[in-house]
């Protein structure tokens, strides 16, 4: 059975990824979208989650594509209305309102799914496979890139709860807990946050897995050029290497080859398979690891940042 969906927020994600994955699935039809701004031929629009809800368009799930800050309230409000809810990264803004949402869908009998894109990226898999079976020795991330490039004009990350740099940043971390056979935790740390910002644009973690192994992140807003979405796992058994946000696997310098999909039609497989299961899907290790990088590391205060 088709599952109709909806989409709360027709910004730049929606249209670059959502959509086309929606429109290229054989699970999903897309009959109806939420937005103040933007709009999408041939479905039913309306402004906002509250006019959708109240409206005769019969659907089963909703993608919840909108800042996290303004998540929360949409995504309560379609789990009270029996809706599947998937979450765009991050689920949102505070653990306890994931936890929150978890307890509405179980209350609901609804299937909620934080979507991690990057979990989707075609190496990470393989990636994963391929450290089960080695003694982690030493693990580097480095997440580099332009933000006026990825984010143009965007206000939403810089304010609190748009969590600045780990917008991506979370994205690796994201992928660094599906592929560690091991949890690993932050030891120290710095962000740095511009004079006229709430949010940092560059952050160091040091983190630790529980068996010893150092785990280094780098991530930064202010690449110019080649841009950086790299982490590299050395072994007992030689290095791993999974670049391009996880798109490219290598082992000791060495290409493997990986699928050829996207990560939003996995994504989207993935929503539908759960929903096929009466499972919910809502990892946020993810966001603890963030969480505690506001708890934990040390603020600076580095030059004005203007778009
Ligand atoms: P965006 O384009 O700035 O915003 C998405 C849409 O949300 C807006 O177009 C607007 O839609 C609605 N919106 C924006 N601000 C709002 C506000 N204050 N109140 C209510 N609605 C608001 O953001 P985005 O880049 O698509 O990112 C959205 C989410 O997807 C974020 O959590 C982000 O981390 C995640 N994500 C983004 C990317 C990327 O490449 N940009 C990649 C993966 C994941 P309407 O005008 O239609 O209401």
């Amino acid at each position: 059975m088709t599952l109709r969906i909806a989409i709360v927020g027709l910004g730049k994600i929606a249209n670059d990824q959502h959509i086309p994955a929606i429109l290229g699935s054989d699970a999903f039809a897309l009959v109806a979208g939420a937005s103040h701004a933007g709009s999408y031929p041939g479905i039913a629009m309306f402004r906002d989650v509250d006019d959708l809800l109240g409206s005769d368009v019969a659907f089963d799930a909703v993608a919840m594509c909108q800042p996290p800050q303004v998540r929360f309230d949409a995504a309560a409000k379609a789990i009270r209305a029996g809706k599947h809810v998937l979450l765009e990264k991050p689920p949102g803004t505070t653990l306890a309102e994931v936890a929150a949402l978890v307890g509405l869908a179980e209350g609901a009998g609804t299937t909620l799914f934080a979507a991690w894109h990057s979990r989707f990226a075609s190496g990470v898999a393989d990636a994963r496979a391929w450290l089960a079976e080695r003694r982690i020795d030493r693990v580097r991330i480095v997440w580099k890139e332009d933000v006026r490039r990825w984010h143009p004009g965007q206000q939403w990350i810089w304010e609190p709860g748009g969590l600045g740099v780990f917008d991506p940043g979370i994205n690796a971390l994201s992928i660094a807990t599906r592929i560690l056979p091991d949890l690993f935790f932050l030891r120290d740390g710095t962000l740095e946050v511009p004079a006229n910002r709430a949010a940092p644009i560059a952050a160091e973690l040091d983190m630790v897995t529980v068996g010893g192994a150092p785990v280094n992140a780098v991530f930064d807003w202010r690449q110019e050029g080649p841009q950086t979405w790299d982490i590299t796992v050395d072994t007992d058994d030689g290095t791993m290497a999974l670049s391009h946000g996880g798109a490219q696997l290598a082992i000791d310098g060495t290409a493997r080859p990986v699928g050829a999909g996207g990560e939003y039609p996995a994504l989207y497989a993935h929503f539908a398979g759960l929903i096929g299961e009466g499972r919910s899907d809502v990892d946020r290790t993810p966001l603890r690891l963030v969480a505690d990088a506001f708890l934990r590391c040390r603020q600076v205060q580095v030059d004005a940042f203007t778009d």
